[in-house]
C-alpha cells in the first residue's frame, strides 16, 4: 500500500490543530503507519526544501520550521499521496479551496499548517529522511474492508 509523509508544521503545532488536521487523516480513512514529534534543524531542512534554498524567503522558512517541534506522520492508504495533496490543499492558504486543510485553517503562504510529500517517488525518499524503518509500522486495521472494496485495491 502506497504511504506519505506529512509534517505538522509549527503552525499547527502553534495554533493547537495537531488533533484537528490528524482527525481528518483518520475520519478520511487513512492508517497512520508512523507518528512521532521532533525538532528540525537546517541541516535537514536544506534537504527537504533543496528545491527553496535559493529562494529569499528561506531564511524565514527555517526560521518558521524551526520554531517549535514538529509532529511527523506517515500516513498509508490507496493513492494516498495525490489524497491527502488533495486534502492539503493549495501551498497559499488564502488560495486554498475551502474544505481543504490550508483553505480552513490558514491564512498565509508559509505558514500553511502541513506539508505532504507530493509525489510518490519523493514521498519514499521523505519517509526515509524522517523515519528509521524500525518506527514504520506494517498494520491492517480492523476497519480495512469497509473502508475499501476489492476493486479499490486491484
Ligand atoms: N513557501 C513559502 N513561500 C513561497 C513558496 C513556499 O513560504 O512562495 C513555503 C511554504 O511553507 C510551503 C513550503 O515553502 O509549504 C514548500 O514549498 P512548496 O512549493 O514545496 O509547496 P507545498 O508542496 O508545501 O505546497
Ligand atoms: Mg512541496
Amino acid at each position: 500500500m502506497e504511504r506519505t509523509l506529512i509534517i505538522l508544521k509549527p503552525s499547527a503545532v502553534q495554533r493547537a490543530l495537531v488533533g484537528k488536521v490528524i482527525d481528518r487523516f483518520q475520519q478520511k480513512g487513512l492508517t497512520i503507519a508512523g507518528i512521532k514529534m521532533m525538532k528540525l534543524d537546517e541541516k535537514i531542512l536544506r534537504e527537504h526544501y533543496a528545491h527553496l534554498v535559493d529562494r529569499p524567503f528561506f531564511p524565514s522558512l527555517v526560521e518558521s520550521m524551526t520554531a517549535t517541534p514538529v509532529i511527523v506522520m506517515c500516513l498509508e492508504g490507496r493513492d494516498v499521496v495525490e489524497v491527502v495533496r488533495a486534502m492539503t490543499g493549495a501551498t497559499n492558504s488564502r488560495k486554498a479551496v475551502p474544505g481543504t486543510i490550508r483553505g480552513d485553517f490558514g491564512m498565509s503562504g508559509q505558514e500553511n499548517i502541513v506539508h505532504a510529500s507530493d509525489s510518490p517517488e519523493n514521498a519514499i525518499i521523505e519517509i526515509n529522511r524522517f523515519f528509521r524503518p524500525e518506527e514504520i509500522f506494517d498494520y491492517k486495521p480492523i476497519t480495512f474492508t469497509s473502508i475499501y472494496a476489492p476493486d479499490d485495491l486491484a
